[in-house]
C-alpha cells in the first residue's frame, strides 16, 4: 500500500520499506504537520520525470 500527499510531493511507497503501520504513522506525522490531506493507492502512484 502506497500513500500520497494530496497537496506535495510527500508519499510512501512499498519501494521505501516500510510497513502498513509505520506508512500509516508517517502519513499521520505529515498531516499533523502540514495539514495536508494523505490518500491512499493500492498502486504505487505514476513516476513523474523532473529534469
Ligand atoms: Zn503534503
Amino acid at each position: 500500500m502506497s500513500k500520497y500527499c494530496l497537496q506535495c510531493e510527500w508519499h510512501v511507497s512499498d519501494a521505501m520499506d516500510y510497513t502498513e503501520a509505520e506508512a500509516s504513522r508517517e502519513a499521520i506525522e505529515h498531516f499533523v504537520e502540514t495539514g495536508h490531506s494523505i490518500d491512499s493507492l493500492r498502486l504505487p502512484p505514476p513516476v513523474v520525470s523532473r529534469n
